[in-house]
């Protein structure tokens, strides 16, 4: 879905016009424009977070865009994350595809690629594959440990990105300059405190942690890195306050197995879990075994009978319901299963209309 070449950034000053803003703004310049032009991003969750940062930076001219995304558009999502309508959300259409869409219209001189997969320790490689920085906009440890591990072991900077309720947490790293998230956090913290499936989240917040990411991202890729805040900010939005936590010494005194000694465990898959209950609603997902590649219209002859309706088939999933379920299964067997939160149910129910 490449729109341009990000390998020959179109720099003449008329293609300039449209970020002169950017362009007169003191910290940036010219220069930091044709950097930006010329940069390449992966975006690993276009969700809240994920839809306020690729339209800032989208905006702003980078010039490759990755978007990875293992979800579809929902009517819940619209009330923060921006780049979808109510048209996508009936469709729905897979989140990196319709953002992609989006984002095209606004500015068509990126490179826009919309990847729909779950992001896993198998496949997380090569979807940071030649791209410069990585943007954390998922909802999950899990996912941040397996970029923090591909970003440590190629050297990449990543910028992590988290909001529930009206708080958030932002925190640049730069391996082997600063501390990387295995060093403040040695595993995944447990499934212990409020999630955006409990608490909610306001979308005020959304765009106070993507702005603060999308400026560490600007920085960072036009090389403006002494100005570069390394410390975890915490924001309350709704009291309006910001904390600011220098955490350098966890990495200077600390002994980080994946920055210090080069051990990525969760890029090694010994984090890796079948299941994994959705954030915000009655789902679960189940990845396949394998990536086996399923086989849309077979299983679709064989649902229509029982299905509460004719099942959707489009060239990204497959979705229908039975039962009091939802199922949304993808091209590589992974499936969404609606309508309920326990991994065991939605296990059976894979099992049953899917196959093992
Ligand atoms: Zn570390």
């Amino acid at each position: 879905m490449d729109h341009a070449d990000p390998s020959k950034p179109n720099t003449d000053q008329s293609d300039l016009a449209r970020y002169s803003r950017q362009v007169i703004f003191e910290h940036l310049g010219e220069q930091a424009q044709r950097r930006l032009l010329a940069a390449r991003v992966t975006l690993i969750g276009c969700g809240a977070l994920g839809t306020v940062l690729a339209d800032m930076l989208v905006r702003a001219g980078i010039g490759y865009f990755r978007i990875v995304d293992r979800d579809c558009v929902e009517l819940s999502n619209l009330q923060r994350q921006i780049l979808f309508t109510e048209k996508d959300a009936a469709n729905g259409v897979p989140k990196a595809v319709a953002a992609a869409k989006r984002l095209a219209e606004i500015n068509a001189d990126v490179a826009i690629d919309p990847v729909v997969i779950d992001a896993n320790s198998a496949n997380v490689e090569s979807l940071a594959e030649s791209t410069q920085l990585l943007l954390d906009g998922t909802d999950n440890f899990e996912t941040r440990f397996l970029i923090n591990d591909v970003a440590v072991k190629r050297c990449l900077p990543w910028i992590y990105g988290a909001c529930v309720g009206a708080e958030g947490m932002v925190l640049p790293i730069l391996p082997g300059i600063t501390p990387c998230l295995k060093c403040i956090w040695e595993q995944p913290p447990p499934g212990v405190g409020p999630t955006c499936d409990t608490a909610g989240v306001i979308a005020p917040i959304v765009h106070i942690v993507a702005a603060l990411q999308a400026v560490a991202a600007i920085q960072i890729l036009t090389g403006n890195t002494t100005e570069l805040n390394r410390k975890l900010v915490r924001i309350n939005s709704w009291t309006g306050s910001f904390d600011q936590f220098d955490l350098q010494s966890a990495r200077d005194e600390g002994d980080c197995p994946c920055c210090r000694h080069g051990e990525f465990a969760h890029l090694a898959g010994q984090y890796d879990a079948r299941t994994a209950v959705l954030c915000e609603r009655d789902a679960v997902q189940i990845r396949a075994g394998t990536d086996m590649g399923v086989d849309f219209e077979q299983i679709a002859a064989r649902i229509t009978p029982i299905a509460k309706s004719p099942p959707t088939l489009n060239r990204y999933l497959l979705r229908f319901d039975v039962d009091r379920y939802q199922v949304t299964l993808f091209r590589d067997g992974r499936a969404i299963i609606k309508g309920t939160s326990e991994p065991d149910e939605a296990r059976s129910v894979y099992a049953k209309y899917i196959g093992t």
